[in-house]
């Protein structure tokens, strides 16, 4: 699990110019000249200057700054080389038709890896051209073949349609390359299947239709030379699980159709020199930066990866701002609009709870200054509601300001038409629009980038993503801005007060556990259902396939016979990539029978039982129904004045230990539990202040769940040591589990919804008091194993978090969660700290020994 090579990674060597925001001026005009071709008009403000600006607007009236801290990331010129040696001149002329002359050197590098037959990932920063390199190995490949083809696959539908657009715009004979996604018309995919040679498609597609039909993509996959895994970082957790065994299924598949021999890259080139023949599709990965990338890319394609990290594109320099929305004085009666609620932490701000302003207020003020100053802004949020409403709070402010100037911001997320997002993103690099609220990186077009100042409401969850944003500012003006706003939530207000957890350190490793039981089972049901499993497919697809197969055959699914294990019932497997809890839930419009979307059946108590509030594209809907036999929620559009809160009541018991820590008063472990949850009732409460209006009673039925925790025990006697009364254990553990649980992102790639926890003064499995934190997906997603491992870092940085806090009982920046089914109570701040610091002195002692593994 621990192969994080930080030397490796390119954004641990990277230098920092860091330093306080305190007593160092900055210039007011950053030079430009960089090298990457300034295009910024004169009169329009440098990134130092801008910064300066936001922060002389922002709360005039108020003391003390929004900024925490401000990071210079340099500019960096970039490295040219020549064209490899085997890339046709076809090819080369197609691409500096394109305006590529020549390719950077991990370009080169990567692409000569490929061509040579060697499996090889490309991590490096937004705007480095991993596209290059794959398109080169595989093009020349085509090229030199007539008869190769090639895989891509791609998270979003958006991003293999950008590749399609920029492979068929290269105009190459013969490589016909076409999308086939659920949207492909049924008479496109036969052509698709019997012509196209550079196929784009996403996981779904290939484990919902091609790997089923495999017989009809038999020529394709016969020929199958290259396989690209675009995006590969946002395959984590239970998807990215899923994934790694979609990815098995198609190298069985390939190898099931040898047929003619397959070509073999890069015997045929001189320059690459013959590399080792590869047994099947050569992988080609481009991931995001992130931690060690080859050790993730092996975990995805269970082949050996080489990573090229060091990123030789040119980068503009970069201004990167933390900043934390100031307190609201307390409100004097009625709403006010400053506490325009985040979806997430509506609500969670309760009673006498200082709450700040919100970050979605605070990010549509900062759009609104950045587009008076003429300056082309993205601004980054959650979700498609928050999207929607900065964008109309900063056109509205705008308009008052100058009449018509409101116009030139808008909002773009997933829901609209490709035509409508390119059309969008056309304005906003041409200059007609200069600001654009946008839902997620990925959902952006390839080209956009270079802006001149981007806005990320909200940590992103992940530093990946963080880079992955801001990395769509700075390549035109020389000197680009980002700025961070934190929400109101424990993990968002540390790092605005620790950026040396941003900064400077390398991103995430991304976590995924291909062995999970609850993917591996059905993933080999849907393999088998393709072609019987043989003892060798039991190896391809990794530790404890042998268990899992011989659990379905015990369990009816699979049948042995002497030439293998046999899918048994007529129709397929159904198996969602994205969850692991049986089939989802369809939620559906009543008065027109339309699917709005789906829901994942564990989640489904809490996000659609009767009476709940559901959003869906900026659009408010209000659940009538829940069918739980027939997996189907019914609803209705109104808007009401309330947004719901489920509560449930969650028991927990230990099935087994897997690794433990023995630390005297303290005791740390890891193991798998069963855990029961029921939602008993839901709160209503007022969009804008969270005042409780209602709290209405639920009859559903209690849900159980086997995962993986991790949980540590702290002896009475060492709490009344520490001065932490028998009356507050139970509220100072729920407020340590609360916090733990808001930072357990810090060191798993991980949301908080996916984790859950729960305290308990004296739980009878541990017969002491226990705060355990659980993945809340069947058979765990590796996020408590990796929280198991980063015990000390992440409880450290949790008793930080809540000790620093400026509040005095607890706000949403400390220990109240917004998903607590417990309506945050009871909760005891200064005595979680003491409970942390029991248990982080005694780990420290422990140190460095290893877990003990049972
Ligand atoms: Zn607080
Ligand atoms: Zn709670």
């Amino acid at each position: 699990m621990q192969r994080r090579r930080p030397d490796r990674d390119p954004a641990f060597r990277r230098t920092y110019e860091s330093a306080r925001v305190q007593g160092v001026t900055f210039p007011a005009t950053v030079s430009a000249g960089t090298g990457v071709g300034d295009s910024r008009p004169a009169g329009r403000p440098g990134a130092g200057e801008l910064l300066d600006l936001l922060r002389a607007r922002a709360h005039g009236g108020t003391t003390g700054t929004p900024v925490t801290h401000v990071e210079r990331v340099p500019a960096r010129p970039g490295t040219v080389v020549d064209w490899p040696e085997w890339v046709p001149a076809e090819l080369r002329a197609a691409l500096a038709g394109q305006g590529v002359v020549a390719p950077w050197r991990h370009q080169a590098e990567a692409a000569g890896h490929a061509y040579a037959g060697r499996h090889v990932v490309v991590a490096t920063g937004t705007a480095s051209g991993k596209s290059l390199a794959y398109q080169l190995p595989a093009l020349a490949t085509l090229l030199a073949d007539p008869r190769a083809t090639v895989l891509y696959l791609a998270p979003t539908k958006a991003l293999a349609a950008d590749q399609l657009r920029a492979v068929a715009a290269l105009g190459l004979d013969g490589v016909r390359p076409a999308c086939y996604d659920g949207d492909t018309p049924r008479a496109e995919r036969d052509w698709i299947r019997a012509h196209s040679r550079f196929v784009l498609t996403n996981p779904d597609m290939l484990h919902h239709g091609i790997l089923p039909g495999h017989a009809r993509w038999s020529a394709f996959l016969r020929r199958l030379a290259f396989v690209v895994v675009d995006e590969c970082h946002t395959y984590r957790g239970v998807f990215g699980s899923h994934v790694a065994h979609v990815l098995r299924r198609l190298r069985r598949q390939a190898a099931r159709y040898p047929g003619t021999p397959r070509s073999v890259p890069g015997q045929r080139g001189a320059a690459g020199g013959p590399g080792p023949a590869p047994d099947g599709p050569v992988f080609v990965l481009a991931s995001a930066t992130s931690g060690d990338p080859a050790a993730a890319a092996e975990r995805l394609t269970g082949l050996p990866v080489t990573a090229i990290t060091e990123d030789t594109a040119p980068r503009g320099g970069l201004t990167f701002a933390l900043w934390e929305p100031p307190l609201l004085p307390p409100p004097t009666g009625g709403p006010d609009p400053a506490h325009l609620a985040d979806e997430v932490t509506a609500g969670a701000g309760l009673d006498a709870a200082p709450v700040r302003r919100s970050a979605l207020r605070e990010t549509a003020d900062l759009l609104g200054d950045t587009v008076a100053a003429g300056v082309r802004t993205l601004a980054f949020v959650r979700s498609r509601r928050g999207a929607e409403v900065i964008a109309t709070t900063a056109r509205r402010s705008l308009d008052e300001a100058v009449p018509g100037l409101g116009a030139r911001v808008a909002a773009y997320r997933s829901g609209y038409l490709r035509e409508e997002r390119r059309s969008l993103e056309q304005a906003l690099l041409g200059g007609e629009l200069l600001g654009l609220a946008s839902t997620s990186a990925l959902e952006l077009g390839v080209d956009l980038v270079g802006l001149d100042a981007v806005l990320i409401c909200g940590y992103p969850g992940t530093r990946a993503s963080l880079w992955q944003q801001a990395g769509r500012a700075g390549r035109s003006g020389g000197e680009a801005l980002a700025v961070l706003v934190a929400r109101d939530d424990p993990l968002d207000t540390y790092l605005v007060h620790h950026p040396e957890a941003l900064f400077g350190r390398p991103v995430e490793a991304t976590v995924l556990d291909p062995a999970n039981p609850y993917v591996l089972g059905p993933q080999l049901c849907c393999a088998a259902a393709e072609s019987p499993l043989t003892p060798a497919d039991l190896e391809l697809f990794g530790e404890g396939a042998k268990e899992a197969v011989d659990a379905l055959v015990a369990g009816g699914a699979l049948r042995r016979r002497p030439t293998g294990w046999y899918w048994r019932h007529t129709g397929r497997p159904e198996v969602d990539l994205r969850g692991t809890g049986g089939a989802p839930v369809d939620v559906v419009e009543s008065s027109t029978g339309r699917l709005l979307g789906t829901v994942d059946p564990a989640s489904s108590h809490f996000q659609v039982h009767p009476g709940a509030v559901y959003l869906h594209q900026g659009v408010s809907y209000v659940v009538d129904d829940l069918n739980l036999d027939d997996g189907c929620a019914l609803v209705h559009a109104e808007e009401p004045d309330w947004s719901t809160h489920p509560r449930d009541v969650t028991s927990l018991s230990v099935v087994s230990v897997r690794s433990y820590l023995d630390c005297g008063p303290v005791g740390m472990f890891l193991g798998e539990v069963d855990v029961t949850s029921q939602v008993v009732s839901y709160q209503r409460r007022r969009l804008a202040s969270g005042e409780v209006l209602a709290t209405l009673p639920l009859d559903l039925p209690a849900r159980e769940l086997r995962t993986v925790a991790v949980w540590f025990t702290v002896s009475p006697e060492s709490l009344a040591a520490a001065g932490v009364e028998a009356a507050e254990v139970p509220g100072a553990l729920h407020a340590a589990e609360h916090a733990a649980i808001g930072l357990l992102p810090l060191v798993a790639t991980c949301d908080r919804w996916d984790i859950g926890g729960l305290s308990t003064a004296n739980h009878p499995d541990t017969e002491a008091p226990t705060v355990f934190v659980y993945d809340g997906h069947p058979g765990g997603a590796g996020f408590a194993e990796r929280a198991y491992r980063a015990a000390s870092a992440w409880l450290s940085a949790t008793r930080d978090a809540i000790a620093e806090c400026g509040c005095e009982a607890g706000c949403p920046s400390c220990v109240q969660s917004p998903k607590c089914g417990n309506g945050n109570n009871p909760l005891a701040k200064p005595e979680a700290v003491r409970v942390l610091d029991v248990v982080l002195t005694n780990l420290a002692k422990m140190a460095p020994a290893e877990p003990a593994d049972t």
